[in-house]
C-alpha cells in the first residue's frame, strides 16, 4: 500500500506524483518554516511541471480543511477519551495539535491536491 507507485507513497513522502523519484520540495524538512511551501518548478527527471496553472496550489486549502479536521478529531479522541481530560483541556490539545502539525498539514494537503490531478506513470519511472 505504501510502495512506490501508489498515491499514498507520493502523498506521505512528498515526491513527484509522476515518477516518485524525487522530493517536490526544496527542503525536505517541513519545519524549516521559511521553506515549508517552497516547491520546485518541475521534476528534474522528466520535467513534470508541478504548478499546472498559476495559483494551482490555492485549491489545496480545501484539502487542508479536511486534513485539519482529521488531526483535530484525533487530538480530541486521544485527549478526551483516552487520557480522560476535561473539555477545556481537550480544546487546548486540539489548538496545540493544529499549531504543532501545521507545516505537516499544509504539505499533506498540497501532496493530496497534486495527486488528484496527476498519477504515477510507470513508463516514466523506468
Ligand atoms: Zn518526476
Amino acid at each position: 500500500m505504501f510502495k512506490k507507485g501508489s498515491k499514498l507513497y507520493s502523498i506521505l513522502r512528498g515526491v513527484c506524483p509522476k515518477c516518485h523519484s524525487e522530493s517536490m520540495y526544496l527542503n525536505k524538512n517541513p519545519y524549516m518554516l521559511q521553506d515549508t511551501l517552497k516547491i520546485h518548478d518541475h521534476c528534474s527527471h522528466f520535467k513534470t511541471k508541478y504548478r499546472l496553472e498559476p495559483s494551482f496550489f490555492y485549491g489545496s486549502m480545501y484539502v487542508s480543511y479536511g486534513v485539519g479536521i482529521a488531526f483535530a478529531v484525533a487530538a480530541f479522541v486521544i485527549s478526551y477519551l483516552f487520557l480522560d481530560t476535561s473539555l477545556n483541556v481537550s480544546f487546548i490539545a486540539i489548538v496545540l495539535t493544529l499549531i504543532v502539525f501545521g507545516p505537516i498539514i499544509m504539505r499533506l494537503s498540497r501532496n493530496i491536491w497534486i495527486n488528484i490531478f496527476m498519477k504515477y506513470d510507470e513508463n516514466l519511472a523506468k
